[in-house]
């Protein structure tokens, strides 16, 4: 699973299945259900943390019919298996505004959705018409903006159990100069900020009420701790990176070291934003 997780590590899946279309997608997962088999819904593994010992069971990603975009108007419909970046990139060629917040998120459209993904002021609930939702056993639904409980880093996905399939954005005419500019001043903003040059799931720990987790990371002296090839950054306290060999497990050994240590500084729990899959508890062989 290191080559479908952004921050380079992971063990083996038993299986890694792509899969093309909604009729494909709906046979596999009723098998699935029916066999007792666990699977996980993989967007581009960029809010992940899969364990060393990998995956015992089936990782499906979204493709082709999956991952298309169509553009009418001011209307957007895409599948959920679509790169956000490409999405804000052919939002901006069209003179399309809104999506410009999204331009350096290296996420699915699909997994922006689950976490209501956002950056510099954006989210994805200010876009967002409605979602073609796969619920196991009972279906397809179309569940509107309002109706998809979009909170921070969260929608409905968290609650109840489902398969994104495609999203429908409503999207604004605008300057196309303006938009692209945006875009420019935004990944600027990153490159100075964030520890690009490293792999890594962005931002390990929500944002905690009334306080923000980098300063506390910071502020408990944790710039640079590190586990092996598992680091705290130095330039942004708030994303835990891997500086070349890092194993999963200093990784999430250096995520529990830092939620104990800036609880005992600070008071506050720190909630892990990065998702685990996999075991963790068991000793490495
Ligand atoms: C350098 C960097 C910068 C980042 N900056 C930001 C930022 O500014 N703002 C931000 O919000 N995030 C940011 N992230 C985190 C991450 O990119 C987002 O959370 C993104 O939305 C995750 O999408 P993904 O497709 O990679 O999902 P994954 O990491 O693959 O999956 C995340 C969760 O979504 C579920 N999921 C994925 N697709 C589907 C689907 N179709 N149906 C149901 N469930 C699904 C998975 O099962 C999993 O539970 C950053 C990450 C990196 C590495």
């Amino acid at each position: 699973m290191r080559k479908h997780t952004t921050f380079r590590v992971g063990g083996p899946a038993d299986f890694f299945v792509s899969v093309k279309d909604r009729e494909t997608l709906l046979h596999i997962i009723s098998y699935l259900k029916e066999q007792k088999i666990p699977y996980f819904l993989l967007g581009n593994g960029s809010n992940l943390l899969v364990s060393d010992h990998g995956y015992r069971g089936v990782i499906l990603q979204l493709t082709e019919d999956l991952a298309q975009i169509t553009f009418d108007g001011e209307c957007v419909r895409a599948g959920a298996g679509v790169q956000l970046m490409r999405l804000a990139a052919q939002a901006a060629e069209r003179s399309l505004t809104g999506l410009e917040f999204a331009s350096g998120i290296p996420g699915t459209l699909g997994g922006a959705i689950v976490m209501n993904a956002g950056a510099y002021g954006g989210e994805m609930v200010q876009v967002v018409e409605s979602v073609d939702i796969l619920y196991p056993g009972e279906g397809i639904v179309t569940v509107s903006n309002a109706d998809m409980h979009f909170g921070y880093r969260h929608s409905i996905l968290k609650e109840k159990e489902g398969v994104v399939l495609s999203v429908s954005l409503r999207l604004q005419f605008g300057e196309k100069d303006t938009i692209i500019d945006k875009i420019a001043e935004l990944k600027e903003q990153r490159r100075a900020k964030q520890p690009l040059e490293y792999a890594s799931a962005g931002s390990t720990f929500k944002r905690p009420e009334g306080a923000f987790a980098g300063k506390l990371i910071s502020d408990a002296g944790l710039k640079g701790y590190a586990i092996g090839d598992a680091c705290v950054s130095e330039k942004h306290a708030g994303f835990v990176v891997n500086k070349g060999n890092a194993a999963a497990d200093e990784i999430y050994r250096l995520i529990r070291d830092v939620q104990d240590k800036v609880q005992q500084a600070s008071g506050y729990l720190l909630e892990p934003e990065v998702i685990m899959l996999g075991d963790f508890e068991t000793e490495k062989n």
